[in-house]
């Protein structure tokens, strides 16, 4: 690492990053926050991501200015966060996050209350402990997030060497990576993120302490590992994010029912289902966090309906047994909101329908709201040949088809498939 007091300061003829490619908010907000008398740059992703000649997903900036005294600079500034105190700053319809220097926490902290808590497995539950620029530097995970850029003078200020970890293409922690990854076990995903997103390779020692404190994840708060499972899947890189999460060892940690249930053979159902978000994203068509846990979860679902039929449970009590089971322990893991949980179970609830094609049940299937999620999971097992393709391609030509069409197609299952189990009504008459 860097000498942390004397950064390497990179005038404009030393880096790439071209002004019209930031962001006129951002620049305004440093500019202002300047004006203020304060320090501000941007940093973090944004300024990484310049530098490598990609679009920044978003824009942040750090200050020495505490929140309460950004707040008092800008007029649409709100506080947000419990672990970390930021500040939103809403210009001309863009958000920007502005961050107060922060220092990271030291290991001694942890009977200061107050300030730092530091649990029994090494990892810092709650840091808002405000520092300097240096503090700030260190602080964060690896080194090519931990550049920070002034649009004023378009310099780049490089304190931890992140300018020749993004020329080598490595990610690397910012300090000794069995600390930092202990500190903060997420950080073992999020450089596995960056990793499959910018075509990096993760630092070979950070690799090794990550084999050895994967467990870890098994600490981190389930609402957490959602926001960042969202994040590892999808951002558009969510094949190349899952093969390295399972080369890794991580996977079993996020997804421990789906891991059992892996035997080997690719292409899976999870990995198709990841394939598939990754070409929906790059079409600009919408994903949905419920079908990815639905589909990542049906293997071990299947897996506990034939356990629990084995047993002896009939069909319809199995499926509803296993799929609450299911969600359940995952939750474990990874928090799944209740409004996820309706949709899972409708996109499984109408796997067995659409498989049946029950005549009288066709028009209501093709109306039900999840119908179009619950088909895409019919056409990924399609793939892995748990369902025939005449089905599927008959689910893909109904949809196509007119209202006459329809019925005949639908005319067309009466003639071939066979009455079995028809009941009939009697009436029972009180005499
Ligand atoms: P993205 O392109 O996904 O937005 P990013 O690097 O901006 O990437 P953010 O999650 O937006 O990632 O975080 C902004 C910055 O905050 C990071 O670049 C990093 O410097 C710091 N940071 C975020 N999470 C952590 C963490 N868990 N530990 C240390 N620093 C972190
Ligand atoms: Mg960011």
């Amino acid at each position: 690492m860097k000498n942390k007091h004397f950064p390497q300061i990179i005038s404009p003829d030393g880096h790439s990053i071209s002004l019209p490619a930031v962001s006129d908010n951002a620049v305004k907000i440093v500019q202002e926050l300047k004006c203020a008398g304060y320090e501000a740059h941007l940093v973090g992703g944004c300024v990484r991501d310049l530098l490598l000649d990609r679009t920044p997903k978003d824009f942040d900036i750090a200050t020495d200015a505490q929140p309460e005294e950004i707040k008092s600079i800008f007029r649409g500034c709100r506080l947000i966060g419990r672990r970390f105190r930021l500040a939103h700053v809403r210009k001309n319809g863009e958000v920007i996050e502005v961050a107060t220097y922060r220092a990271a926490p030291s290991p001694t902290d942890d009977v200061d209350e107050d300030r730092t808590h530091i649990a029994d497995h090494g990892q810092v539950l709650r840091d808002n402990v405000y520092g300097t620029q240096q503090d700030d530097v260190l602080r964060r995970d690896f080194t090519i997030n931990a550049l920070y850029f002034d649009p004023q003078e378009q310099s780049v200020r490089d304190f931890v060497g992140g300018i020749a970890d993004l020329e080598k293409r490595v990610i690397r922690t910012i300090g000794d990576p069995l600390e930092r990854l202990r500190q903060d076990p997420v950080r073992m995903l999020r450089a596995v993120r960056f990793a499959a997103k910018l075509e990096f390779n993760i630092d070979p020692a950070m690799l090794t302490a990550t084999s050895e404190l994967a467990a870890l994840l098994l600490h981190v708060p389930p609402a957490r590992m959602l926001d960042e499972v969202i994040k590892l899947f999808h951002g558009g890189y969510a094949l190349r994010t899952y093969d390295m999460l399972r080369e890794y060892g991580l996977f079993r940690y996020i997804f421990p029912f789906t891991e059992q249930c892996l035997d080997g053979i690719t292409p899976n159902l999870s990995s198709l289902a990841l394939a598939n978000t990754d070409n929906r994203i790059q079409l600009g068509k919408p994903v949905i966090p419920a079908f990815l846990f639905a589909c990542l979860l049906w293997d071990p679902l299947q897996a506990d309906v034939h356990k629990l039929q084995d047993g002896g449970m009939d069909s319809r009590r199995a499926w509803s047994v296993a799929a609450s089971d299911a969600v359940r322990d995952q939750a474990q893991h990874v928090a799944i909101p209740r409004r996820f949980v309706i949709v899972i179970k409708d996109i499984w609830a109408l796997q067995p329908l659409l498989e049946q094609r029950s005549p009288k049940s066709i028009h209501r299937i093709l109306g039900h709201k999840r119908f179009r999620a619950a088909y895409d999971l019919m056409l990924l097992r399609t793939e892995v040949n748990e369902i025939k393709s005449e089905i599927a391609q008959w689910w893909t030509r109904i949809q196509d088809a007119d209202q006459q069409e329809r019925e005949s197609m639908i005319r067309g299952l009466r003639e071939t498939t066979p009455k079995r189990g028809r009941r009939r009504k009697r009436k029972s008459r009180a005499a």
